[in-house]
Order: C-alpha cells, then structure tokens, then sequence
C-alpha cells in the first residue's frame, strides 16, 4: 500500500531510497543481517525457478550468493586494504553501487545488456592486455553460448599477479553438460529448468578454467561458517572458484 503511494505520488529518484527505508522498518529485526546493505531484519525473502528459503534480501535485493561472494572478497581478499582495479563483469546493481563507492578499488563494470560502465561482450573485452589487478563475475559463464572464448579473456585482461573471483550454479556432478547445438530456449528450459542457461557445470570446471591459463582453487566457502552464521547472514552453498594468473 505505502509502496503503491510511493510510485504515484513521488519522482522516480526518492522512490528508491524511501522504498529501502521503509523496507527496512518492515522487515527490520535482529534474526537476519545483509552485509551489503547492513540491514538488521527479521528474514530474508525466497528466491529461484525452485524457490530457496532465506535467498534474498527485502531492503537491497542482493542474492545469497553475492552475500557469500562479498563475505569472501572482504575477508579473504585484499580488495577492500589495497588500491586494486576491478572489472565487474554483469554487474548487480547493488553490489556495482557498493564496489564503486570505495575509494580504494579503480572500478569498472561491464556488460553486453545489464546497465554498466562500459558496453562489451565478455568474449571479446575492449580492453588491453594486462588491464585489472581482480575481475569478479557471478553466474556468467553458464549463460554463454561458449565459455573457452570468454575464459581466455578474462586471463587476457588480468594482471599477472591478479586473480579472478568466479560463481556458478552449485556444481558437483562429475561431467558439464553443455546444451547441444543448435540450441533453443526450450531445449534449454528442459535440460536447465532455465532458457538463458547454457550449460550446467560438473567439476570439470576447474580443468575448463585452466586450460584458459588460470591455476584454480574451489573454495567451499559456505562451510567454514557455522550453520547459525550461514542463516543469519543468508548465504548460499556454492562454491568459489579463485582463479590466479601466475606472475
Ligand atoms: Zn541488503
């Protein structure tokens, strides 16, 4: 009702931040914490084709697994205590407004269709060899008609020394499989359960990224927080694939 009043009453631009704050008040509570926005609330909204509890976050909108992505980032990376430069491939517009406002990261999003810094294709990225200390990219390469293309641009663009920071679909069957061609948005939808997905990833993945160069570690983020933590701060069991372009 309030956020009815809101549309029709209010320009476009304070519809945004007295919608979150009056999210916050009606979900506010101490069960729940998003690290993105740094809400208090009393629970987290589901999400997914297959509806997942806990997923998504009632003020910001940020998923489940950009919460567990961005725990790894601040905790486990030097992306918040060093300068560093950021390409954020397909930006979420939450995290890309957080990144970007700190004063330590050169960021720079990208994008072939989502609002970002710079238009490009992941495939054929319009910038030079050697560009970014750290790419984060969330639930991409599982969208592209081929991933090697994409995989070697992303080791292209890097720095070496720099690293990438990868999300996918839960993986942990022992093949991917890739939806044959030609391929439509209902063979997609059969195979996926989703017609934008291209292929669902087995753990052959890490062999996929390092024939693109890339020495991978998978980290199982997820586990090392207790089930009380996994709740409070509504993380997803997915895991990180750290990509290092050696030196
Ligand atoms: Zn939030």
């Amino acid at each position: 009702m309030f956020e009815e009043f809101l549309k029709n009453m209010l320009p476009k631009a304070r519809q945004s931040s007295l919608r979150r704050l009056w999210r916050r008040v009606k979900f506010a509570g101490s069960r729940r914490h998003c690290l993105v926005c740094n809400s208090r609330l009393r629970l987290f909204l589901p999400h997914g084709v297959v509806q997942r509890p806990n997923a998504v976050c009632p003020v910001c909108g940020v998923r489940d697994r950009h919460r567990l992505a961005w725990l790894y980032l601040q905790n486990e990376t030097p992306l918040f205590t060093k300068r560093m430069s950021l390409l954020h491939i397909a930006p979420e517009p939450e995290v890309a407004k957080k990144l970007s406002r700190c004063k330590n990261i050169d960021y720079l999003s990208g994008d072939l269709y989502l609002e970002a810094k710079v238009k490009m294709d992941i495939c054929g990225m319009p910038f030079d060899n050697c560009s970014f200390d750290m790419l984060y990219c969330s639930h991409v390469l599982n969208m592209l008609p081929e991933d090697a293309p994409a995989m070697r641009e992303m080791y292209r663009v890097l720095k070496p020394g720099g690293s990438a920071v990868v999300q996918v679909p839960e993986a942990k069957e022992l093949v991917t499989v890739d939806s044959p061609w030609p391929s439509t948005k209902q063979v997609r939808k059969g195979l996926f359960g989703d017609k934008a997905m291209y292929r669902r990833y087995g753990i052959d993945l890490g062999g996929r990224l390092e024939q693109a160069g890339f020495n991978v570690t998978v980290v199982d983020y997820f586990s090392r927080f207790t089930r009380a933590d996994q709740m409070r701060f509504g993380l997803i069991k997915e895991d990180i694939y750290l990509l290092l372009k050696e030196r």
